[in-house]
Order: C-alpha cells, then sequence, then structure tokens
C-alpha cells in the first residue's frame, strides 16, 4: 500500500519535472493510473489519494470492479477511460461503464457507439480517442496512419461524435520517438487537442512529444501476473 503511494508520487514528480521543449503549446499532461488486473481494494488506494482519472483495458472486468467503486466513491469525480480493443457486442455494455473510450479504430463501432448514445440523448456526455495503428502491424488494432484523417472527419462530422485525440501503443522493441512524433504531427494536422500516448517505459518520451494523457500502470501498480 505504501509502495503505490510512493511509486505514484514519484510518476508525478517525474512528470512535473518533464522539461519538455514544447511546454506551453499542449495542455499540461495528465496521468491515466491503468488499474487492470488490480482488485478493487488497491485501486481504492489511488482514489483515496485524491486520483480521479483510471484506465480498464477490458469491458467485462471493469464492470466487475468499476459498478461498486463508482458507487462507494459517488462523492468524487471518476474519470474511466477504455484503452483496450472493443467488441461490437460490447459497445453499449461499454458506454454504460466508462467516460471515455480511446480505441475507436472501425466504422462499425463508431456507428454502434452514435447508435446507443442517440438513444439514450447522450451525445454529448463522452468523450473519444481514435487508435492509430502507428506502426503498421498486422496484430495490432487502430486505424492505419494514412486512413485516419478520412475516419476522423467521418466520425466528428458525419456521427457528430466527440473525438477529442488519437491514441497509440508504438512497435515493441523499437525506439518509440518517431511514433509519438508522427501521431501529435496527425493531432496538429486534424486540430484536436489531445495525444494519448506514452506507457510505464516511455511516458516522459511521449510528454516530450507532445502527448497529453499517459498510461501508467506497471510503474503504479507494480508487476502483473
Ligand atoms: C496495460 C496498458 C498500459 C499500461 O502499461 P504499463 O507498461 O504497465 O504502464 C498502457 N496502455 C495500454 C493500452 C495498456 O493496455
Amino acid at each position: 500500500m505504501e509502495k503505490i503511494i510512493s511509486n505514484y508520487n514519484e510518476i508525478l514528480k517525474q512528470i512535473r519535472s518533464c522539461e519538455s521543449k514544447l511546454v506551453g503549446k499542449y495542455c499540461e499532461p495528465e496521468l491515466i493510473a491503468v488499474s487492470k488486473q488490480f482488485p478493487k481494494e488497491i485501486i481504492q488506494i489511488l482514489v483515496d489519494k485524491g486520483h480521479k482519472i483510471f484506465g480498464e483495458n477490458k469491458v467485462q472486468e471493469a464492470q466487475l470492479k468499476w459498478i461498486d467503486l463508482r458507487r462507494e466513491n459517488s462523492d468524487k469525480k471518476i474519470e474511466l477511460h477504455l484503452i483496450g480493443p472493443l467488441q461490437s457486442n460490447k459497445v453499449n455494455l461499454a458506454l454504460d461503464i466508462f467516460d471515455v473510450i480511446q480505441t475507436i479504430d472501425r466504422e462499425k463501432i463508431a456507428l454502434k457507439i452514435k447508435t446507443y448514445l442517440e438513444e439514450k440523448n447522450e451525445i454529448n456526455k463522452k468523450k473519444f480517442f481514435i487508435q492509430v495503428n502507428i506502426g503498421d502491424e498486422e496484430q495490432k488494432s487502430g486505424v492505419s496512419e494514412n486512413l485516419t484523417e478520412q475516419f476522423f472527419k467521418w466520425c466528428f462530422n458525419d456521427l457528430k461524435l466527440n473525438i477529442i485525440g488519437l491514441m497509440c501503443i508504438p512497435p515493441f522493441g523499437q525506439p518509440p520517438e518517431p511514433f509519438f512524433k508522427r501521431v501529435r504531427i496527425l493531432c496538429d494536422r486534424l486540430d484536436l487537442k489531445h495525444a494519448s500516448m506514452g506507457m510505464t517505459n516511455d511516458f516522459k518520451s511521449a510528454i516530450d512529444h507532445g502527448s497529453t494523457f499517459i498510461r501508467v500502470g506497471t510503474g503504479i501498480f507494480g508487476e502483473r501476473n
């Protein structure tokens, strides 16, 4: 428990100490505490510490933990982000649980989101990122870089989804900087404020390249099984 709090404070300190050349150009980076695979009791430690933004990568796991966590912390303004792939049969459930969905990556998902939010009259209540497959990797989800502009415009202009940024996971085992750079350039071109990029091992470099949401799991909660 003490370890988690000291890890958390250390990450916050490191975020603040990033002397990015971009200071002032983009908004200050927010920390998403990625709590996947950790139980409610552990997450509650950070909630008690005042942390508000959390990330989960699986809809069903989030349902099991966060319905209770939200109820037990209804006085706190928790913001829950889905950072893992979304299947079309889980779209409605995901929209019931998450405030922000970072992984829109195909038309079918976007259309389902639009339909459900219209039904509930909640089209302006949620925020979204488009996931970009920036390394063009076959096994990874995300829209390919050269189709992102077209897909964004369709989601934003035609479906009226509140897309606030782009999200990426650079290829494993390669320096991430060129990928961070390309995603930030794409965000700027599309006039998108937010870039969700950077994890435990590379968040400082992501901030240096204009990330506004870093997603840190291991660095706060420790190793997962
Ligand atoms: C698990 C996960 C993270 C956090 O990774 P760490 O290396 O534990 O910080 C970030 N982003 C996504 C999409 C993840 O699935």
